[in-house]
Formats: C-alpha cells, sequence, structure tokens
C-alpha cells in the first residue's frame, strides 16, 4: 500500500492527519500538527513478523544472531551499559520484562545487576534461542497477544514503540501488566532533533537524493516527539516522571551534549510511571 487516498486520523485526538509527501520508496507521510509525530500506514502484523523474525535482522546492528555478547561492537555494550544505568537510576524494582528484547543483550547485564529478567520479541529465532543462550524467558508475539502470569516491576521499550502497529494499545497493555507504581522505559528516535529537522528541510526542499529516508519508514511505523510521548502516555494512564533526549553512545561530542541541553538529540528517553503517590501534605 503506498498511496492512501484518505488520511487516516490521528491515534490521539482522532482528527486527520495531515499529508506531508512520501519518502524516497513512496511511503506516504502523515502528520498530526496537534500531537507532533508522524506516521506511515502500518504494514500487516505479519509483514512485520516476517521481517523480525529473520535472523539476518540483528547482522549489522554491531550484534549476532548467536547472542555471542563478548563479539558484540563495544559501542553496543557502551549503550546498552547507559541504558541499565538509567533504569536503575530513574526506576524502583527488580522485574524486568525487555518489549522486543532483539539480542537480548539488556536482560544479559540487567540479570548480572540483579534484576529478575524475561523478554519478548516477534522473532521465532530470538524466542526460541535466546532463552537456551540467555537462560531468561522470552515470550513470543507481540505484547497484546501474550499472556503473562505475573506482573512487572520496569517494562522497558527501547526501540520498540516506533515499530509497533499501535504504540497506544502497546503502552495500554503494558500498564496492564505493570504492579502498582511500576514503571516504563521508552527510548524512540526524536522528531524534533536537530538532525530530523534538518533532514526534513532538504527532502522538503528536494535536496536530497533519497528524500525522508532518515525517518526509517517501513521499519519505523510511526515517529514521536516528547509532546506526542506525553500525549500517548496520558492516553494510556501512564504519567512521565522523566524526559530527557541523548545522542547514541558512538556520536557523542561537544556539540551534541549542547543539543541534549535543548532537548534536541537524536533520541527521547522516557520515564512512565503508572500511578504515583502523593505525597502527604
Ligand atoms: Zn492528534
Amino acid at each position: 500500500m503506498t498511496s492512501d487516498t484518505k488520511a487516516p486520523n490521528c491515534l490521539l485526538c482522532k482528527r486527520p492527519l495531515r499529508h506531508v509527501g512520501e519518502d524516497f520508496v513512496r511511503k506516504q507521510i502523515y502528520q498530526c500538527d496537534q500531537c507532533d509525530y508522524v506516521m506511515t500506514p502500518v504494514a500487516t502484523t505479519e509483514d512485520a513478523s516476517a521481517q523480525y523474525d529473520d535472523p539476518e535482522y540483528f547482522d549489522g546492528w554491531g550484534c549476532n544472531m548467536e547472542f555471542d555478547y563478548d563479539r558484540f561492537e563495544p559501542a553496543v555494550h557502551e549503550q546498552v551499559q547507559q541504558y541499565l544505568d538509567f533504569i536503575k537510576k530513574h526506576t524502583r524494582g527488580k522485574l524486568l520484562l525487555d518489549v522486543g528484547t532483539g539480542s537480548g543483550l539488556l536482560p544479559h547485564l540487567a540479570r548480572q545487576a540483579g534484576f529478575e529478567v524475561e523478554g519478548t520479541d516477534l522473532s521465532k529465532h530470538v524466542s526460541e534461542n535466546l532463552p537456551v543462550k540467555g537462560g531468561f524467558p522470552v515470550h513470543h508475539g507481540a505484547l497484546e497477544e501474550i499472556t503473562f502470569r505475573r506482573k512487572y516491576d520496569v517494562i522497558t521499550m527501547l526501540h520498540v514503540l516506533e515499530h509497533t502497529s499501535d504504540p497506544l494499545s502497546t503502552l495500554m497493555r503494558a500498564r496492564e501488566i505493570l504492579n502498582d507504581e511500576g514503571y516504563v522505559v521508552v527510548v524512540v528516535p526524536n522528531y524534533q532533533s536537530i538532525d530530523t529537522r534538518i533532514k526534513n528541510l532538504l527532502s522538503k526542499l528536494k535536496l536530497k537524493s533519497r528524500p525522508y529516508k532518515h525517518l526509517a519508514l517501513g521499519h519505523h511505523n510511526y515517529v514521536f516527539s516528547m509532546k506526542s510521548l506525553g500525549l500517548l502516555g496520558r492516553a494510556a494512564g501512564l504519567q512521565v516522571i522523566y524526559r530527557t533526549t541523548t545522542q547514541p553512545a558512538w556520536r557523542s561530542s561537544a556539540l551534541y551534549s549542547l543539543f541534549e541541553r535543548y532537548q534536541l538529540a537524536t533520541w527521547c528517553w522516557i520515564v512512565y510511571q503508572k500511578e504515583v503517590r502523593l505525597t502527604p501534605q
């Protein structure tokens, strides 16, 4: 499906989305100006599963499909360690579910740090092989489709929400399987990053050979900003308790620190909490 005539409605405010244009492979791009995100009409769940089922998907991300963590790129270890440090700093509780776990490096390191961990993944390869290698359970399928026997203190979705067909239902499902006062930690690309703004402008002015390639549509069905993440959380019954933008570990410099200061860096990092206990008056 590449050329829809009717614009889809916003999943948050329900208004029709504005058609922005199309990317270099003619993926249609729609935006909600009110809620501040872009999306492309979603591939079917079957298409997505097939894509992530392919073990080759993980090659080229500095990882490998044998879950041989010692052979992962040092930058990957550095990045995942940053996630873990962030989780330890901003959440409480030791029962952790890593949604879309992929290589499983995050739960692997979290387990070494004293967490009790589980994962989920759309990939059969991951859910069948990772438990043997990693020593923790991995549920197969989309979060909404899995039956869980327990609730969790911390649910992590690192580079996951932008891939889902319905991020709102994913967050609502996460809330359901959270303990009271549990946390959801989300990392996604930042639509309002300097990089994205510049590349959007170049694409609009037709100065890019492959317009809007940076949005990675097809892999990413949505590209969120801090504003849309806040609205999304609220709609799912989750409250934002911490937010920041960061550069990938392999792309940090003094200039980028400046971007981070003004929430213009490449990724949004956000911590939601299910219920925040009010401090006594
Ligand atoms: Zn909207």
